[in-house]
């Protein structure tokens, strides 16, 4: 697969899966945009390892639920870059807490980022990869929007399967020249469960048929398929990616 002069963007891009998925696609010649929200230090060290590789890689600061932060990350990669061909929506939130503590704040924050920030961002990057008549879309959902649901997470799992229907729409609305789809990963081994307990986490491994949580970059492998050409004939679809841990 190759990215050659492809411009990229990834949200939430500074750590995690997003690291991964702006890592792999610099790797293979794209321009890549690290988005993120807050980490500042975090976003500029990757922003500096990417741009030892190629191209040199921007990063820019915006909220994803935020109109005005994404509508001026849009325009300035536009007239950076006058395209944007792939766009990754990656950046996401889960506040797990117990079922009877779970706030309205909670549900409209993680909605807001997880939900309306993929439509906000997609919105208005579609706009220019209509015009170009080229674009790949790709959500990162989460079997916690299929059948890996806990009423810890209700707000997070019901965002992701929002995505999932939110991905079937986009396809439709940028057909025929836009591929939109999401990969729903199972367990991943990143920051966002470093607070759960190591206990909890083991019997969550032993009930994968890998016994293991996924790498970062095994996920962006699966993003960086779904964004080749190889691909092309994929689209409105949520794929899997979770190591066997429904089939028993
Ligand atoms: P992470 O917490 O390590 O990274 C998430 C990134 O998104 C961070 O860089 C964060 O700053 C950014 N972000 C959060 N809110 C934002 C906003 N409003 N605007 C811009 N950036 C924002 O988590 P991760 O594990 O790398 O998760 C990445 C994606 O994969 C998320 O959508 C998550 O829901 C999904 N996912 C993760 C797992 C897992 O087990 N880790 C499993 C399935 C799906």
């Amino acid at each position: 697969m190759d990215f050659l002069n492809k411009v990229v963007l990834v949200t939430g891009s500074s750590r995690g899966i997003g690291r991964s998925i702006a890592v792999q696609f610099a790797k293979k010649g794209a321009q890549v945009i690290i988005n993120y929200k807050n980490n500042t230090r975090e976003a500029e060290t990757i922003t500096e390892i990417i741009s030892s590789y190629n191209h040199k890689c921007i990063c820019i600061k915006a909220d994803v639920s935020n109109e005005n932060d994404v509508k001026n990350m849009i325009e300035t990669i536009i007239s950076k870059y006058g395209k944007i061909d792939i766009l990754v929506n990656n950046a996401g939130i889960a506040i797990d807490t117990n079922f009877d503590d779970k706030k309205i704040k909670d549900w409209q924050d993680t909605l807001n980022t997880n939900l309306i920030g993929v439509f906000l961002v997609s919105k208005y990057a579609g706009k220019y990869m209509k015009e170009a008549k080229y674009g790949k879309i790709i959500n990162i959902s989460s079997t916690n929007g299929i059948d890996t649901i806990y009423p810890y997470s209700i707000d997070y799992d019901a965002s992701k399967a929002g995505l999932i229907n939110l991905t079937k729409n986009l396809a439709i609305e940028f057909s025929p020249y836009i591929n939109v789809n999401a990969v729903a990963p199972g367990w991943v081994e990143t920051e966002m469960n470093s607070e759960l307990s190591k206990k909890y986490l083991k019997e969550e491994k032993e009930k994968i048929l890998l016994k293991r949580f996924a790498e970062p970059e095994e996920i962006a492998e699966l993003v960086l398929f779904l964004a080749s050409d190889k691909a092309r004939y994929i689209d409105g679809q949520t794929i899997r990616i979770d190591g066997g841990i429904k089939i028993q």
